[in-house]
């Protein structure tokens, strides 16, 4: 878990939104290898073991996606391409089987890498960083630059997906996946979408959630 990233992950609890707290036992580089991120509000506390950051998911097999059918360079291109990440301060978040994805599109765009529940065996470190969770992207609201999707995902996962990606930023799904609301449809094809999320989509909802 890259420390810097640390800043843009939010406790699972569905409580009013607030930063985690980390410990660190081991650090490599800056990227936290052991250690633990803690909620002030509900005390929970969240392992980081060997890079990988869990959120009330057990085991990594549990909260690990299929790999896709193949992973080329072609297809990494094209994922990369679609979500314009082009600056090294931007943060990509790769959902499920995407971020199998995440090795080749570090060989060629400088941005950082979020993987929740990727495939077993992707590594976090040089770059990549990965959660695991049980229930929703502990990741806070539009605090990530572009996001690709894939079908395999609750509705409730989609909603903090979309919701995790600032105005303006990019969104791509297979096409068997409906367009997140608050997104509009830039461009599709036969296999994938690609969608700009609304500039207004992800101000913060006060009302909402005291109203709960
Ligand atoms: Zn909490």
């Amino acid at each position: 878990m890259f420390i810097p990233l640390v800043d843009s992950l939010r406790c699972v609890a569905g409580h009013e939104d607030t930063w985690l707290v980390a410990s660190i036992e081991r650090v490599d580089e800056r990227d936290i290898r052991e250690g633990f991120l803690g909620c002030p509000i509900c005390f929970a506390e969240y392992p980081i073991r060997d890079g990988v950051a869990y959120f009330g998911a057990d085991s990594a097999e549990a909260m690990a996606s299929a790999m896709p059918e193949r992973v080329t360079e072609d297809d990494a291109v094209r994922v990369a391409a679609g979500l314009d990440l082009t600056d090294p301060r931007m943060v990509g978040l790769l959902f499920g089987s995407s971020g199998a994805f995440a090795p080749a599109i570090r060989g060629f765009s400088p941005a950082h890498l979020l993987l929740v529940n990727p495939p077993a065996g992707m590594a976090s470190g040089d770059g990549v960083s990965i959660v695991r969770t049980a229930t929703v992207a502990p990741v806070a609201r539009g605090s990530m630059d572009a996001a690709a999707l894939d079908s395999g995902a609750s509705p409730e996962m989609l909603d903090s997906l979309a919701a995790a990606v600032r105005g303006g930023g990019r969104i791509i799904g297979p096409v068997d996946l409906a367009v997140p609301r608050e997104t509009a449809d830039l461009t599709r094809d036969g296999r994938s979408w690609v969608a700009e999320r609304g500039l207004d989509a992800s101000a913060p909802l006060v009302s909402l959630r005291r109203a709960r």
